[in-house]
């Protein structure tokens, strides 16, 4: 993957998930270790060892004792008790003597010592027929982990990262939750080793408009902390050391992107109308409250797509329905009287929350998530629902259900939805009576039956990321399959037809809002294919407007007839990629 020149400069090559370039000095915020491997080390190296030990054990206390104590001011000392167990297991002097004696006896490296100690005091505990110490062997796995990553300089990849100076972040993984409290002036951009388009991380870092580049193999074990580095993600691309040469070629691309974005600023009043008339709503997609300033600063009409979820994530406590209503409200208000579509709780997936606990699943994206879960965690569900409605008072606000499969769900919802209408009657709470429900349409089920679903909701909206996953089988966080998720693959486009079919025989507007709406290789071919609304992240509003203008709708119906008929997935994206760059070149000059 990384190609070495005679230059010194060695180039990555990844997935470009993030359009943008940034350079600047690498820090490395975690490593994929499986396995810790047996490391030998001198007599003389021991002493060493040790002292990498106790410094990590220093570091670890520190972090754990930071979390307890924001717990317990966030939640009550009960609930902090838990690190105490944590606290407890690097006090075992047992144990770290264990540790200690083996680095000197075996002469190993601290890691290799103290993984094998640790895991062996684990399986004990495990084999004993006591549930309260089977409970002790998950804290001790725990307290390893933060270990071993303070072994291996990767620092807490538990707690949102302290940055302190702008760097380029290198890591095997990261998160949407710690990628969410990216702070933009410090993370120029990030580079993982594994990842996709169309993982959350990836959808945040458009959304904050930090450059990256995902599927990078093994970039996390092969960079070290302080060297410098490009990073292309237009192209995918890491650059060690880069030339002279490729600093001066980059700086002229930069360049040209900016002036292509002053271009296409020129758009951001003007309406998303086709050259023959035909007018498409294209909003943006957001995941804070804050991001309301981006949605108006790029000329979006209104918000297609409010995860709000990340109001849930990275953060130690539940927002309350008054915390909720106020980040509701907040968009609505400063959107008005344009459409915020608030999309109700989709946890699990790749999206958890760190102070709720929920039991590791084999097939997360097949478990227990979004509309599965509310409708069993009903007192969250019907928080989020009230904050919701009591929101709708104050602006254009529709709401919408995610992972819908079917009619049973859409039923659900809509009872607990009537059930808080009324308590907030009860209570003289004002809200829109008369608010617009409507559902993601990301599961094959759901479309089959769209029909059905049609008649019971005033709109749908395509989750193309999940829609894809479910058609094609083909994990869409998982990079090692990416060649496999392809959007443009016959049978996904079956799929959009039918929705659109159903959605406009029962007169409502469809649109969509997974990441096909933001590429503009694509939009022809959604826009051929009878979409009415296009929701993308914020900062691409002017790109996809500013083709929308470039386009002939009745040519795009004809570039969608013969993707209907055509057979190859691969065909129909090089005729689509084509027809896009035929209207507008320049948004694809920059790409190699
Ligand atoms: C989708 O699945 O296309 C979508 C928009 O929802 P999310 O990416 O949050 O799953
Ligand atoms: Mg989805």
């Amino acid at each position: 993957m990384a190609e070495a020149f005679i230059t010194g400069e060695k180039v990555f090559r990844g997935i470009p998930v993030s359009a943008g370039v940034c350079q600047g000095r690498v820090m490395v915020l975690g490593r994929r270790r499986e396995t810790v491997a047996w490391q030998k080390v001198s007599a003389e190296e021991v002493p060493r060892q040790i002292e990498r030990l106790e410094q990590a054990l220093v570091a670890t206390r520190k972090q754990i004792q930071e979390v307890q104590h924001k717990v317990a001011e966030a939640m009550g000392g009960e609930n902090a008790s838990i690190f105490e167990a944590h606290l407890l297991v690097l006090e075992d002097r047992t144990l770290m003597d264990e540790v200690v004696r083996m680095m000197e006896q075996e002469q190993v490296s601290a890691d290799y010592a103290f993984h094998q100690i640790a895991n062996k005091y684990a399986a004990t505990l495990g084999a004993i027929d006591d549930e309260y110490l089977r409970e002790r062997v998950a804290d001790m796995k725990d307290v390893v982990t933060r270990v071993l990553n303070n072994l291996w300089g990767g620092g807490d990849r538990l707690e949102p990262p302290q940055i302190k100076e702008p760097c380029v972040v290198v890591s095997d993984d990261l998160s949407p939750s710690v990628t969410a409290q990216f702070d933009r002036q410090k993370v120029l951009g990030f580079a993982t080793d594994i990842g996709s388009k169309t993982s959350h991380t990836a959808i945040l870092a458009r959304s904050l408009q930090i450059p990256a580049v995902v599927g990078l193999q093994t970039i996390s074990q092969q960079l070290e902390n302080g060297q410098y580095v490009l990073l292309d993600g237009i192209n995918g691309l890491v650059i060690l050391n880069p030339t002279d040469q490729t600093l001066f070629e980059y700086g002229k691309l930069v360049r040209k992107q900016a002036g292509l974005h002053e271009k296409l600023l020129d758009v951001k009043d003007k309406p998303a109308v086709t050259l023959d008339g035909h007018a498409v709503i294209l909003s943006a997609n957001v995941e804070h409250a804050s991001d309301t300033v981006s949605v108006l600063q790029h000329g979006a009409a209104g918000v297609g797509l409010f995860r709000t979820e990340f109001l849930f994530i990275a953060r130690e406590v539940m927002p309350s329905e008054d915390e909720q209503y106020q980040a509701y409200r907040q968009v609505a208000a400063a959107l008005k009287p344009q459409a915020v579509v608030i999309r109700t709780l989709d946890l699990g997936g790749d999206k958890f929350m760190t102070h709720l606990k929920l039991p590791p699943e084999m097939n997360p994206f097949l478990g227990w998530r979004a509309i599965r879960f509310c409708l069993q965690e009903t007192a969250i569900f019907k928080q989020q629902l009230r904050a919701i409605l009591r929101a709708s008072a104050e602006g254009n606000v529709k709401i919408m259900y995610p992972m819908i499969s079917g009619l049973g769900e859409l039923l659900q919802a809509n009872a607990l939805l009537e059930e808080c209408r009324q308590e907030l009657r009860a209570k003289g709470v004002p809200f829109d009576p008369n608010m617009d429900v409507g559902i993601m349409i990301e599961i094959p089920a759901a479309v089959m039956v769209a029909e059905s679903l049609a008649k019971r909701v005033n709109f749908f909206s395509l989750g193309t990321n999940d829609l894809i996953q479910y058609a094609l089988a083909v994990d869409r966080v998982n990079e090692k399959i990416a060649h496999l998720y392809e959007p443009t693959n016959p049978a996904v486009l079956k799929l959009i037809k039918t929705t659109v079919a159903a959605a406009h025989q029962a007169g409502i507007w469809v649109g969509v809002c997974g990441e096909m709406a933001g590429d503009p290789a694509l939009v022809p071919l959604l826009l051929g294919l009878g979409v009415d609304e296009l929701s993308v992240a914020a900062p691409l509003v002017p790109e996809i407007k500013f083709l929308i203008r470039r386009l002939k709708w009745d040519e795009t119906r004809q570039l969608a007839e013969f993707a209907l008929q055509c057979e190859s997935g691969s065909e129909i994206l090089s005729r689509a990629e084509a027809f896009a760059r035929a209207a507008a070149p320049s948004l694809f000059e920059n790409q190699s």
